[in-house]
């Protein structure tokens, strides 16, 4: 069989893409190199295995991952349609029996008439139109194979990532906005701030450096110089008593609106999303475990009621800077892409973390190499559904500071009437999402059916 398409990578990402691709009669080379050659995590020889946790988050459509999970259903989503055959009794989520779901991906990829799937590690990028789905732990070949076609700087080999909280659940009573030094663009500058007096301060600082943290395994201790010019909060903090007071925690520039002094430390809060709805922890990169996240990282003032949308996290993670390279389609588009075939990329290498949405850049790679080679439009999602707005943010992310974003609700563009409970906010949101995923939909029938 003469392939249209290349794929590389037969994880969630790549076997989701391979079967879009098929399903609408596009013949697809899809490389995997395991068992030829093994990552540091996976254990078996099947596609989409799970590498950690055989959970796919909840089901509910007002929870994020339970929408953009029946988002992608309406979408014949290969991964969930097998999520759903391998189902283990989880209370309200998508777990799995792991070993029968990725038996189940790899029987039907294996079973399509339009897919030949090839055992084989490719360090060479294709001639022909590629979509790229290698994942987190790319082989170091293709990886410098990607560098070469992006530009430095532009691969990344870790998270160091800070927490991010919805902006809605931050106490405005206690925190207070404005810039070091009123330097902000907008009149009440730009960061949220959370004061802390001294004994605060402490208090805040025992807690921190008692807290439990995930250690890094062998295969993610690697390059230590990333480390040092990016710590871990707590490795500065067990430095000495006053480093996060100098640090990221510096008071200078900042007074406290409330008494017109300047705090002992303040900690800051970045706007991290377009429509102001999400804030990230300035500084808070952090190994800590995520129940200990919330402990101690609600003992900040303002905080104390904060809902996180991601934990800090410190881990292996290759991925590409998306905002700079891709459109929300998943293409690239650097400026000299028109000069040679389509590549699109997919997974977690493009920041859509977790298992749910790694699939989820798969389906939409996977719908518009396809789209392309029949010479239609390509399909973009409406950013009110789950699905656009995650590929909304990492297209569009501030490319100087961008990280891997899990599907969450702060996504997206707030409601036209505001909701104050958030069960039924998050209702709404998922409504509005099914209604305007609708045309697009019934048009992937149409496709399908043609
Ligand atoms: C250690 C670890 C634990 C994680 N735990 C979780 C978790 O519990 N829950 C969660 O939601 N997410 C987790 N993630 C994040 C992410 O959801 C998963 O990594 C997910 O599998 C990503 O899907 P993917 O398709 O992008 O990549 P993968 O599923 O990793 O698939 C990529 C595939 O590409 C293959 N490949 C790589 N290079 C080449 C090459 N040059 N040629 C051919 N094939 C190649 C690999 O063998 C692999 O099969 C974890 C990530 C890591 C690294």
């Amino acid at each position: 069989m003469d392939s249209e398409l290349t794929i590389i990578g037969g994880g969630l990402a790549g076997s989701e893409a391979a079967w879009q691709a098929a399903e609408r009669g596009v013949r697809v080379a899809l490389f995997e190199m395991r068992p030829v050659r093994d990552t540091p995590a996976h254990v078996s020889d099947r596609l989409a295995e799970l590498v950690c946790s055989n959970s796919m988050g909840a089901r509910s459509i007002d929870r994020a991952l339970g929408l953009l999970k029946e988002e992608m259903r309406r979408l014949d989503s290969l991964i969930i349609a097998c999520a759903e055959a391998a189902a283990v009794p989880a209370g309200g989520a998508l777990a799995v029996d792991r070993e029968f779901f990725a038996q189940e991906v790899t029987h039907r990829i294996q079973g399509h008439p339009n897919i030949k799937l090839c055992r084989q590690e490719v360090t060479r990028l294709p001639l022909g139109p590629t979509i790229i789905a290698t994942g987190p732990l790319t082989s170091d070949a293709l990886a410098e194979e990607i560098v070469a076609l992006t530009g430095n700087h532009q691969l990344y080999f870790f998270d160091a990532m800070a927490p991010i909280v919805e902006a809605e659940s931050i106490d405005m009573e206690v925190a207070f906005r404005a810039s070091r030094y009123d330097r902000g663009e907008q009149d009440e500058g730009d960061y949220i701030n959370c004061p802390l007096t001294e004994a605060e301060y402490t208090a805040f600082m025992e807690a921190l450096l008692g807290a439990e943290i995930i250690p890094l395994r062998d295969f993610e201790r690697g390059d230590q110089r990333f480390f040092e010019a990016c710590l871990p909060v707590e490795v500065l903090a067990a430095r000495g008593h006053e480093s996060l007071a100098f640090g990221p925690l510096r008071p200078v520039g900042l007074t406290d609106p409330r008494n017109g002094r300047r705090p002992y430390a303040v900690v800051q809060l970045r706007q991290d999303n377009l429509a102001a709805t999400l804030y990230n922890m300035v500084g808070f990169q952090t190994s800590l475990r995520w129940g200990e996240q919330k402990r101690v990282f609600r003992m900040i003032p303002g905080l104390e009621n904060a809902e996180f949308v991601r934990y800090g996290q410190m881990h292996r993670n290759t991925f590409i800077n998306t905002p700079r390279l891709l459109d929300a389609t998943l293409r690239l588009n650097t400026p000299d892409a028109d000069s040679r075939p389509p590549i699109w990329f997919a997974g977690q290498i493009t920041g859509t973390e977790g298992y749910v949405g790694s699939a989820m850049g798969g389906l939409v790679a996977g719908l518009n190499a396809a789209l392309y080679l029949q010479g239609q439009p390509a399909l973009a999602f409406p950013p009110t559904t789950m699905m656009g707005a995650l590929l909304h943010y990492v297209s569009n992310a501030d490319p100087q500071v961008f990280q891997p974003m899990k599907a969450n609700f702060g996504l997206m563009p707030v409601l036209e009437k505001r909701v104050r409970r958030k069960k039924e906010r998050y209702q709404a949101y998922a409504r509005r999402a099914l209604a305007d995923l609708q045309p697009v939909v019934l048009k992937h029938r149409c496709n399908t059916l043609d």
